[in-house]
């Protein structure tokens, strides 16, 4: 069985030969129909992170996937042929967040991650799993659901945030209309993100420094958000004319942005950081003024980190309303998809029409 693997520390990616997983007795053993390809799997395909399950050289690179069960243990409610989108991390088995399935929460960082930390990714042609971690996907979204992984993570983030704002001494309502959301760094989750927030009537801009003439920026403006080239316009001096960003999600990555965009906060506002810098840098802030407009303001800011089984469920309801309302845009979000032999030029493809790029192993 072929895989697509990296060798971390070393850059650069290969198809190495492997034997099939062997299924356990409480395992299913699932054939991989598509794996996304975000930008954690770019930073582990440079050098810059991922770990291989102990004793090996190889990690099997790929952690947003969508399969079809082929076998089943004598027991579980998954049966042969369902859909189903695995999930990422695998707890550690120790702590009360892992052992009640919410292992996002892992207290000890003895956590694995598929495909990115100490076990194997989705990048074959089968893999095995237990049920706790594969969430059946409802067919109707079958053309969308490899979406479901980095949707689940701009649920949890928007869960976060409502239940953070029940802080308030009024309700906060889940529709989200007339607040003003910023959403910073367009790629899957940056996207989903908008489409979430969106779809809860809030008032999005997001921004990215892509053109505003590519595929990206359009499809964000048909679903009724605004896109911010932000090497052209600094948010900080859009947010002057309306008060400030109630929510503010940052997936950029960048260590920068948070720091110059909690200056966009509006009073009572509340920003998410989803983002990982991947180099180490310092920079300079002006500290007081964040600290002061924070305390002033009754600002929030927080960090989190992956989904769970629940977060996956909840982002195929969410991909449901997503087709039945922005469908054509949903799909757009899809803008490359390869034969997965050609995972080197899914890699290398470069472009500002480049979204989200998948490799097929098989198609319906
Ligand atoms: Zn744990």
């Amino acid at each position: 069985m072929e895989r697509i693997v990296v060798e971390p520390p070393k850059p650069g990616i290969k198809l190495v030969e492997g034997s099939e997983p062997a299924r356990g007795r409480e395992e299913f053993l699932v054939e991989t129909l598509e794996v996304g390809i975000d930008g954690t799997d770019l930073e582990i395909v440079r050098g810059e992170y991922g770990t291989p399950p102990t004793g090996e050289d190889y990690l099997t690179l790929g952690h947003e996937a969508l399969g079809r069960v082929l076998e089943v243990p004598g027991k579980g409610g998954l049966q042969a042929g369902d859909l189903v989108n695995p999930t990422v991390r695998r707890g550690c088995g120790l702590c009360v967040p892992c052992k009640t399935g919410q292992s996002d929460f892992c207290f000890t960082g003895l956590f694995k991650e598929r495909g990115i930390k100490g076990l194997h990714g989705f990048m074959s042609p089968l893999f095995v799993e237990t049920e706790e971690y594969l969430v059946r996907v409802p067919p109707d979204i079958r053309e969308v659901a490899i979406l479901t992984e980095p949707a689940s993570v701009a649920v949890k983030a928007v869960n976060q945030v409502l239940k953070i704002q029940e802080r308030m001494p009024w309700r906060e309502e889940k529709s989200l209309g007339e607040k003003k959301a910023l959403v910073a760094g367009a790629g899957s989750l940056g996207l989903m993100a908008t489409f979430l927030l969106r779809s809860l009537e809030a008032e999005v801009i997001t921004m990215d420094r892509s053109p505003d003439d590519c595929r990206k920026s359009e499809l964000i403006e048909a679903m009724g958000a605004h896109h911010l080239n932000s090497m052209e316009v600094d948010p900080l001096e859009l947010a002057k004319d309306f008060d400030g960003f109630d929510i503010i999600l940052e997936a950029t990555g960048a260590a920068r942005v948070p720091f110059h965009l909690t200056r966009a906060l509006a009073t009572n506002g509340i920003m998410v950081l989803l983002g990982v810098p991947g180099r180490r840098v310092s920079v300079e802030v002006e500290a007081s003024e964040i600290v002061k407009d924070m305390v002033l303001e009754n600002q929030v800011v927080f960090g989190c980190v992956n989904s769970n089984a629940t977060h996956f469920r909840e982002a195929h309801k969410y991909l449901k309303t997503f087709l039945e309302r922005y469908p054509r845009e949903l799909k757009e979000v899809l803008s490359h998809r390869y034969p997965w032999r050609e995972f080197e030029n899914a890699f290398e493809e470069r472009g500002k029409d480049v979204i989200k790029r998948v490799l097929v192993w098989q198609e319906d």
